[in-house]
């Protein structure tokens, strides 16, 4: 038997870059910097509720955000979701590159570090999946990325708060109201209290809302009075 002193899970599963897939390890940096210049980060204006681009400066939110009312006080995220970030995080999803986590979550707290705590938030709370989708994936990718976040921010994380009881469908082909009808008692709390007043709901991906609105409305009815959201992209602004 060999008997070679090396670390099996740097040779197996080395870094790899979250945009070229590409392995990065001499820099000892999370993503080349070739590629970082790919990277769509979110530019100024910005909705002030959710983050999206604005194309026009002088108003304060998004056409979405102006049309209704969300259940989350404000969220962030670092990037915009375009082609660069859609196969980013299909192979975080799909492709068990569950390292891109560490990058995600840092560009999060290098962009927004200073928001997140006004916020105030005891705790971090990942968008459940279902547990017959999380056994099939091995993972549920928001709540790695809340662990990340935990991590590097000190705010603890409660993953076991929200439960997902439905299975719900994928919302990509829907529209604002069947999103809603498809999300309707997607998740529950078995707790009698919540011991938070203001709290951070993560997820990968922020378009409409209504995962983010669905759940913070039940968080409220149990007592919490402030939710915020943290994701890595939001879609395009409008
Ligand atoms: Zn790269
Ligand atoms: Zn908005």
């Amino acid at each position: 038997m060999p008997t070679k002193k090396i670390d099996p899970l740097g040779l197996l599963f080395p870094r790899r870059c979250p945009v070229c897939h590409e392995i990065v390890e001499e820099t000892g940096g999370l993503v080349c910097e070739i590629c970082r210049l790919k990277l769509p980060y979110i530019r100024e204006p910005s909705c002030a509720r959710c983050n999206k681009p604005l194309l026009e400066q002088e108003r304060e939110y998004c056409l979405d955000c102006s049309r209704k009312k969300h259940q989350f006080e404000q969220g962030k995220a670092p990037f915009v979701y375009d082609k660069v970030m859609r196969s980013s995080i299909a192979r975080y999803k799909y492709g068990r590159r569950q390292e891109y986590a560490a990058f995600y979550a840092e560009e999060i707290l290098q962009r927004h570090a200073k928001k997140i705590s006004m916020w105030k938030a005891e705790v971090l709370v990942p968008i459940p999946l279902h547990p017959s989708r999380r056994r099939k994936r091995g993972f549920n990718q928001a709540e790695l990325l809340a662990k990340a976040l935990s991590v590097r921010s000190g705010i603890p994380m409660d993953a076991s708060l929200l439960i997902r009881t439905k299975k719900t469908h994928a919302q990509k082909e829907l529209n604002d109201q069947e999103r809603l009808a498809n999300l309707k008692d997607a998740f529950s709390i078995q707790r009698r209290n919540i011991p938070y007043h203001n709290l951070i709901l993560v997820d990968d991906i922020y378009t409409t809302g209504s995962t983010i609105d669905t759940a913070a409305r039940l968080l409220k009815e149990y007592g919490v009075q402030k939710v915020y959201f943290l994701c890595i992209c939001v879609g395009m602004g409008n």
